[in-house]
């Protein structure tokens, strides 16, 4: 069970397995293997501590940055994620990122982007999708369709007004050519970064 993986220059933490979607190309369901983890399927959610301890252990002066990411929604975790974040960057000294599909509003029940901005160097939310009913296709997320991408955007929109580096991103092969090109208006239009990975 990994808890902290290396990919590439970066470090990533895996610190839940709990999502409200179940994406079709979610590699949760083809390996348990990513980077130099192991396995990324956790037999319990690790502390604040755990995490820490692993970080310091794999952090060296190689690391570009660290990422939480994982085989869940981080957001699920908001208070750990806080206090992980703060600690990275005042003990390890590292820029900090977050991987996330957006939906951390819903899943708190309250604004969470102004806590996010305080501890984040930059935010990769997954777009996913051009509209409201490709984007539960795509997501089979646990929320109705227009609840869930109402409020990606409006988490989109906040973050940008909060953040100064922001990403959103869709899976190439999942959306036609004229769905991917709608995505990348979308986030023109939004004044973001766009990234098909
Ligand atoms: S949001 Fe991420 S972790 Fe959750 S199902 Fe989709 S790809 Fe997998």
């Amino acid at each position: 069970m990994s808890i902290v993986y290396r990919y590439g220059r970066n470090l990533y933490i895996n610190m839940t397995n709990r999502c409200p979607c179940s994406c079709i190309f979610c590699i949760r369901d083809s390996t348990p293997r990513l980077g130099d983890a192991d396995s990324l399927w956790l037999k319990e959610e690790p502390s604040v501590d755990e995490i820490m301890s692993e970080l310091h252990y794999k952090c060296d002066l190689g690391v570009h940055e660290i990422v939480f990411c994982g085989y869940g929604e981080p957001t699920n975790r908001m208070d750990t994620l806080l206090e992980v974040a703060s600690r990275i960057r005042s003990g390890l000294k590292k820029k900090v990122r977050l991987d996330t599909n957006g939906l951390g509003n819903l899943l708190n029940g309250r604004d969470i982007v102004p806590d996010l901005a305080r501890v984040l160097d930059s935010i990769s939310i997954s777009l996913n999708a051009p509209d409201a009913e490709s984007y539960k296709e795509i997501t089979r997320c646990e929320f109705d369709a227009e609840t869930a991408y109402n409020s990606l955007m409006g988490f989109i929109k906040e973050c940008r007004e909060k953040m100064d580096d922001v990403t959103v991103s869709i899976v190439g092969g999942y959306l036609s050519p004229a769905q991917e090109k709608r995505c990348a208006s979308i986030a023109e239009e939004l004044g973001v970064e766009f990234r098909i990975r």
